[in-house]
């Protein structure tokens, strides 16, 4: 209901608004580096997701792995599923 402006006081109407702020969603703590990150993205500072390195100096680290791959003739486990 509305109430004329100077029946409610300075201290009702700021104990009132106590209550009004932003709460900060959609974020959690990177379970390697413990910084505040989105959920369901990589991390900005250590370049983990899901308990593994993704990236590493600014650079995908599966296409490290893919050379390596090639290099030792070994292939992952999605690979090998694949091809049976
Ligand atoms: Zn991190």
């Amino acid at each position: 209901m509305a109430v004329p402006q100077r029946r409610i006081s300075k201290t009702r109407k700021r104990l009132r608004r106590t209550h009004f702020k932003l709460n900060v969603t959609g974020l959690t703590t990177c379970p390697n580096c413990g910084a505040m990150i989105k959920s369901h993205h990589v991390c900005p500072k250590c370049g983990y997701y899901g308990g593994k390195v993704v990236y590493l100096d600014g650079k995908l680290v599966k296409e490290e792995q893919r050379k390596k791959e090639a290099a030792t003739g070994k292939k992952s486990t999605r690979k090998a599923k694949e091809e049976k």
